[in-house]
């Protein structure tokens, strides 16, 4: 899969001959466009249309030169827009010199933003109630707050890796059938989360809830993001202060950061809530509250490809302005970086499960081995973006 001009993604990048040197880069067809590069040959932007962005230390040359997105992010949306669209004038001109192109094979990825705090919620309902069902199949399957607020919890941002990195498998302590206490062993059953990680892209303020109508302002892109599961450590940890070493020991996001702009013409009405959602909560128009994403994720075991899951996006009952207005509405503050994902995505049948939990109905007759490899897509449009 490739990113096309409509996409214009941002990450981090180095080269083999320079790996020690960290730049900001695009992605388009099969090659990264490294923007320090690109910038030297020909100015990206200037300093009068945009003052203030430049450089916080002499020893860097230009911003584009950094380890993170996070200074890039916070210049704000008019300046990063300029940058993307300035990108796409100059690959239709024909005006990305060689020196800066690199071939995607070639690249090195690295985090793409540095991330301060990590919220993961619950914000699919065929997930919440999948899951219900499982761990409560005689009562009801969504527990009563789940209707009135996006239910989350705080992750953990230490173990945020950058996808193509190899993850650990992890121990805990696991409750095996027929003992009463558990005993610290390797996890046996190990599970993906398909998920969207939304990247935040400009600090609120502490004591400040940000309203419905500004947090579309905080929103800088959008990343998948698998939230590796331990089932079997998270199952006897979770009571009854939720998810923890279950889940922390490694979450990874995509190389590539797509920004909230390049998917205008692939949001579409959120879904009926019912009950309504609180006034606060509440938006008279929510006709692009949801995003059309085509997902998917695949299995390499053995050197076979297997798919797993086709599903989308846009029946999320959440939206994400909803998660970063509930996790303001008390005073929190959300920092630039910061990634707020939305659970696990899940439609309504077998094929369209997020997770294997889901998908073997906790018969666990699928889950994860050593030396499998888990590849998660997402397109819009049938691949435009
Ligand atoms: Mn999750």
């Amino acid at each position: 899969m490739r990113f096309t001009i409509d996409t214009i993604p941002f990450g981090i990048i180095s080269t083999k001959e320079n790996p020690n040197s960290y730049y900001i880069a695009t992605a388009f067809d099969n090659y990264a466009i490294n923007l320090h590069t690109l910038h030297h040959h020909d100015a990206l932007y200037n300093e009068k249309d945009h003052p203030g962005v430049k450089p916080k230390s002499n020893e860097r040359d230009t911003i584009f030169e950094a380890e993170s997105l996070n200074e890039f992010i916070s210049f704000g949306k008019p300046f990063t827009e300029h940058i993307r669209k300035e990108l796409q004038q100059r690959i239709r001109d024909g005006k990305i010199v060689p020196e800066a192109k690199v071939p995607l094979e070639d690249v090195m990825n690295h985090l793409p933003v540095h991330v301060g705090d990590y919220t993961d919620f619950y914000a699919s309902k065929e997930h919440a109630t999948n899951l219900g069902k499982m761990f409560r199949p005689t009562g009801d399957s969504l527990l009563p707050n789940w209707s009135h607020i996006p239910v989350g919890y705080h992750g953990r941002s230490s173990s945020i890796i950058v996808s193509g990195t190899e993850i650990h498998y992890p121990s805990g302590m696991i409750l095996l059938p027929d003992n009463n206490a558990p005993v610290y062993q390797k996890c046996r059953k190990l599970d993906y989360e398909l998920e969207l990680g939304f990247v935040i892209g400009k600090d609120s303020q502490w004591g400040k809830p940000v309203t419905m109508e500004e947090a579309e302002n905080h929103i800088f892109g959008v990343v998948i993001l698998n939230d590796w599961s331990a089932r079997d450590i998270q199952k006897y940890e979770y009571v009854p202060l939720g998810p923890f070493l279950g889940k922390n020991f490694a979450t990874t996001i995509s190389a590539w950061v797509v920004p909230i702009e390049a998917f205008s013409d692939y949001r579409c009405k959120q879904v009926a809530q019912d009950p309504p959602p609180q006034p606060h909560l509440s938006s008279s128009d929510v006709s692009t509250d949801a995003f059309d994403i085509d997902l998917s994720v695949d299995l390499i075991r053995a050197g076979e490809r297997i798919s797993l899951t086709k599903t989308n996006s846009k029946g999320i009952y959440w939206s994400i302005r909803q998660m970063i207005t509930h996790h303001t509405s008390n005073g929190c503050n959300l920092r630039t970086g910061d990634i707020l994902a939305t659970g696990t995505i899940s439609g309504d049948n077998h094929k369209s499960v997020g997770s294997m939990l889901e998908m073997s109905e906790g018969k666990w007759d699928k889950l994860l081995l050593t030396g499998d490899e888990i590849l998660m897509y997402g397109s819009c449009g049938d691949g435009k973006v």
